[in-house]
């Protein structure tokens, strides 16, 4: 895309315009149902583009705009990153992860704490990173701690077949990777929602495709891929709105200038080979059939769990944290007691305040001070 094509889902009067239209469909949706409607981002870096321009905001009289399982860093169930920080104790072991793992409370600290207590434990940007580092450092065991979804898993998939290629016989990884659909299912199956519709994120929907999300299609909830610039994000809610009224609803491709119908079967095919599709377990949502990724047969050997013992300790609740909640889009950040008091971006108490994508951190920076009405 051409920066002037981008500029035209930034550009302030086709927003405006866009504004004027949707206010009065949306006062006569909430008039009609006796509330705001409820519509839910399941995109972490939709609820940092909703937030940041300000379409919360000036929407928030008729929508609330609610986050849900959007960031991958904080739907990492609590046993998983105690399981990873059990890994940095070992002096055999170089422990090698995104740099948003780092400041993730466990049970009893961090990979930040682990670090500045003598582990080894290294910030990579890229995961092949990784493979490079455990051929600098043959004697030593790399693990590389896996989060991600759709969109980052295949290129962990590609540092393993280089290790595979390569021969590396020190290096491992630790997969907590999670496919976004069945979670997106199991809330819209939960009867205490009353969702109105969705706004299905856009990257992920750049791999699993339109149709990845065609079993939506059988709850008849309005959806809509959408991008992340103002206007995509307000066409994207007058998209919804429009859905609303119709009596057979389809998901709607509003993002079509990166994804397309059938996604990108190469990094499918990609995950298919190097992964298995198995239970994840989710914060906040516990065990989902068919939501996590674990090493396949074929690449069973790289696989952390298996072949690097450690002592997993208690997993203990954050006191007082509500992340779980805030995850499911049941409670936001301003009901939990800690939000912009114990719990800040500089002193964590919880995931969602660590992930720059992270709903807490995303209202910390934006929406701090803010009293967002329900309705
Ligand atoms: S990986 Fe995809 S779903 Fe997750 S935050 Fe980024 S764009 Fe959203
Ligand atoms: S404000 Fe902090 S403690 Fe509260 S839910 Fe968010 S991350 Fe958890």
């Amino acid at each position: 895309m051409t920066m002037s094509n981008l500029l035209a889902f930034r550009d302030t009067e086709l927003s405006k315009k866009l504004v004027e239209r949707l206010i009065p469909s949306l006062e006569k949706e909430r008039e009609k149902l006796g509330r705001k409607l409820r519509f839910m981002e399941v995109c972490g870096t939709h609820t940092v583009a909703i937030s940041k321009t300000g379409v919360r905001d000036i929407l928030s009289p008729y929508v609330d705009l609610i986050s849900g399982p959007g960031c991958p860093v904080c739907v990492t169930d609590q046993a998983d990153i105690d399981h990873m920080i059990a890994f940095a104790k070992r002096q055999d072991v170089i422990v090698t992860t995104f740099g948003d793992m780092m400041k993730v409370p466990g049970s009893s600290s961090t990979l930040y704490e682990e670090r500045a207590n003598g582990a080894d434990v290294r910030v990579v940007y890229a995961p092949s990173e990784s493979v490079d580092i455990a051929l600098r450092h043959p004697d030593k065991k790399i693990v590389f701690l896996g989060v991600g979804f759709e969109t980052t898993a295949p290129g962990i998939a590609l540092s393993m077949q280089r290790a595979k290629k390569l021969g590396v016989t020190n290096f491992w990884v630790y997969s907590a990777h999670k496919l976004t659909p069945p979670a997106v299912d199991i809330l819209l199956q939960d009867s205490s929602y009353q969702f109105d519709g969705l706004l299905l994120p856009g990257n992920v929907s750049v791999i699993v495709g339109r149709r990845g999300w065609e079993r939506l299609e059988k709850e008849n909830i309005p959806a809509v891929i959408g991008g992340f610039e103002p206007v995509d994000l307000l066409s994207s809610i007058s998209l919804l709105v429009e859905e609303l009224n119709k009596e057979k609803r389809y998901v709607v491709n509003n993002y079509e200038r990166v994804v397309k119908e059938d996604g990108n079967r190469k990094a499918r095919e990609l995950l298919a080979e190097v992964f298995s599709v198995q239970t994840g377990t989710w914060r906040g949502i516990g065990d989902l059939p068919n939501s996590g990724l674990v090493l396949s047969e074929a690449y069973r050997t790289f696989d952390a769990r298996e072949h690097i013992e450690v002592e997993k300790p208690a997993t203990k609740r954050i006191k007082g944290c509500l992340c779980g909640e805030i995850i499911k889009g049941k409670m936001r950040p301003f009901d939990c007691k800690l939000f912009a008091g114990i719990c800040t971006p500089e002193n964590p108490i919880g995931p969602c305040m660590v992930s720059g994508e992270g709903t807490c951190s995303t209202y910390y920076k934006y929406e701090r001070g803010k009293v967002v009405a329900h309705g």
